[in-house]
């Protein structure tokens, strides 16, 4: 079997091995319950907040301001359904249609229980109209939540430009900043922003563990309630996993806009444009993700090259998702005005730390040949399966 080239860190990361060191002690010995007064538990509790320094070193922020949760999808619906709570007479909420489904499923929901959505548009390469923002916001708005690094192409929303507007209108922010934290420097001091979603797994921890930054200076109304995190996060926490997440914190400082992973990146992306032809880069290209290239390759279905690319021991993701049998083009391409055709033709690659030149030199070679397979197989580009 050929070992496998993992050019999906936007889906999740592997366990960076000091992580997996930093947790084994307290998966093994340091089983005490955090809310213990005995030593086990002191020292469980002290872990954590050891861990908490970290992420907020990380996020530019005090210790205070970081809860931990079970995932960035926990964070991001705490800061939205926590704004909701501060004034219950507001009830509209200004968002983006490229949102991750976390944001679009919970604003789904809200609207069918009387809350109003304002899903902002995107322009072809994916960035907001700030003037739309501004205008979208009113005096019943909640809550504003937006999206720092698109998922699916890696374009970055102007944060401090939003914070500046979200400031002016008096409204509070959230930004996702899930695929960003540990990537992109961050400072939260006095940045205007209310409350900051980040997931574990994105930055070479485990699953299972994610973060929210909470402002001090702003009301907070917990989604599980219990006396753990300060009353502010319900639910014996995770040790372990939170101890990985603060070591993977640290780690990740040296590594913010890493060079190498840009280089590596664009080596991969001019390359495939250049000799496959036919094809074409999704998003802003410089207002973009250091590790991420989304390309649309006509005539191919990428569902297809998604199986030819995994018997080549890569790993990539589509643009487009299979819900109960049938492809659905990416929710953020067709947002940015892509046909179904291009949006189901596209492929994300998402570089890490660990991927390594020659990992890009031989995916160079292997993606060319798949994608002209696929465009000598038929004209969907679906490839026959062996049976
Ligand atoms: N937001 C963004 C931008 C993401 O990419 C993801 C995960 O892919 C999430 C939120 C959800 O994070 P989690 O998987 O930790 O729930």
């Amino acid at each position: 079997m050929n070992p496998v080239i993992y050019l999906d860190n936007n889906a999740t990361t592997q366990i960076a091995p000091e992580v997996f060191d930093s947790m084994v002690p307290w998966l093994k010995g340091g089983y005490g319950n955090p809310s213990s007064v005995y030593r086990l538990g002191r020292e469980a509790q002290s872990s954590i907040e050891e861990a908490r320094a970290r992420v907020s070193t990380l996020a530019g922020c005090t210790s205070e301001e970081i809860l931990f949760t079970s995932c960035g999808t926990e964070s991001i619906n705490t800061a939205i359904l926590s704004a909701l709570a501060v004034d219950p007479d507001k009830k509209h909420i200004v968002t983006s249609a490229v949102e991750h489904s976390a944001t679009i499923k919970l604003c789904e929901y809200l609207a069918r229980r009387g809350y109003e959505i304002t899903w902002l548009p995107v322009d072809a390469s994916g960035r907001l109209d700030l003037e739309r923002l501004e205008g979208a916001i009113r005096e019943d708005t909640a809550i504003v939540s937006l999206l720092w690094a698109n998922n699916e192409t890696g374009v970055l929303f102007p944060v401090n430009e939003i914070a500046a507007i979200a400031q002016k209108k008096k409204t509070l922010l959230h930004i996702d900043a899930v695929q960003a934290f540990g990537k992109l420097p961050l400072s939260l001091e006095g940045a205007g922003i209310h409350y900051v979603s980040f997931s574990g797994h994105k930055l070479y921890a485990p699953k299972g563990v994610g973060g929210l930054y909470v402002s001090r200076r702003v009301k907070f109304t917990p989604l599980l309630r219990g006396s753990q995190e300060n009353a502010r996060r319900g639910g014996t926490q995770n040790v372990a996993s939170i101890v990985g997440f603060g070591r993977a914190a640290e780690l990740a400082l040296p590594h913010l806009g890493d060079p190498a992973i840009l280089s590596l990146r664009d080596s991969l992306e001019s390359h495939l444009v250049s000799t496959v032809g036919g094809c074409s880069v999704n998003g802003d290209p410089v207002h973009r993700l250091p590790n991420t290239t989304n390309i649309s390759f006509d005539g191919i279905e990428s569902e297809g090259a998604l199986i030819l690319l995994d018997e080549q021991g890569i790993c990539c993701s589509a643009g487009s998702a299979c819900t109960s049998g049938s492809v659905n083009p990416s929710h953020v391409l067709k947002a940015m005005g892509l046909s179904n055709d291009k949006a189901r033709a596209s492929l994300r690659f998402s570089l890490g730390r660990f991927t390594t030149a020659e990992e890009i030199e031989k995916a160079r070679v292997a993606i060319p040949r798949v994608i002209a397979k696929l465009r000598d197989l038929s004209p969907s580009g679906i490839p026959v399966m062996a049976a």
